[in-house]
């Protein structure tokens, strides 16, 4: 199975992430964790990539793309993957495109996880990670509804998009998932 997950900022896209590679057996690609990783080792991307999420802006495409791009290839990669975090922008979709072309391994499903913003504050207020300061905060959520909102149209013109909603209890989100996610295995 190859999902690719959107959401917000705060959606709660890691938690779901987790429990549906568990479940389904899948690779948990999530670029945040990856960039989070490389600012941690002070490798040449992290470096570059620190200043952009420390003000909650995107990382250039060609670095993200250039990362993916890598990692999708991989052996692991085969048996079904759940992207995380990736695409987010069109110029992203559009590699990503290609990339899947190439190695003849179309897309099942975009899910979308659906949380209104004032939620969203309230929980990314509560985390508090080193971007979830609330300017930070509500920079990306506005670079999210500029960059990533159009991804959803994009998609639901591929009859790929299946928007679920993000509020409720932990499992009551992931039955939801189960439900939709469970007519492609
Ligand atoms: P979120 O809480 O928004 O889901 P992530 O952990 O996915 O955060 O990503 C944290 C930060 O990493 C983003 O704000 C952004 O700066 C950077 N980042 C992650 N994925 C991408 C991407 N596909 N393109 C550009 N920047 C990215």
């Amino acid at each position: 199975m190859r999902i690719i997950f959107i959401g917000p900022p705060g959606a709660g896209k890691g938690t779901q992430a987790e429990k549906i590679v568990s479940h389904y057996k899948l690779v948990h690609l999530s670029t945040g964790v990856m960039l989070r990783v490389a600012v941690a080792e002070k490798t040449e991307i992290g470096l570059q990539a620190e200043k952009y999420m420390s003000s909650g802006q995107f990382v250039p495409d060609d670095v993200i793309i250039g990362i993916i791009s890598e990692r999708l290839n991989a052996q692991d990669c085969k048996k079904g993957f759940l992207l995380d975090g990736f695409p987010r922008t069109l110029t992203q979709a559009a590699a990503l495109d290609e990339m899947l072309q190439k190695n003849n391994t179309p897309l099942d499903i975009v899910l979308e996880l659906k949380v209104p913003d004032d939620e969203l504050f309230r929980r990314l207020a509560e985390r508090g990670r080193d971007d979830d300061k609330p300017n930070v905060i509500h920079n990306r959520l506005a670079v999210y509804a500029e960059q990533t909102l159009p991804l959803l149209q994009y998609y639901a013109k591929q009859s790929l998009l299946k928007t679920i909603d993000g509020q409720g209890s932990i499992n009551i989100i992931f039955e939801r998932m189960k439900e939709t996610l469970d007519k492609f295995i």
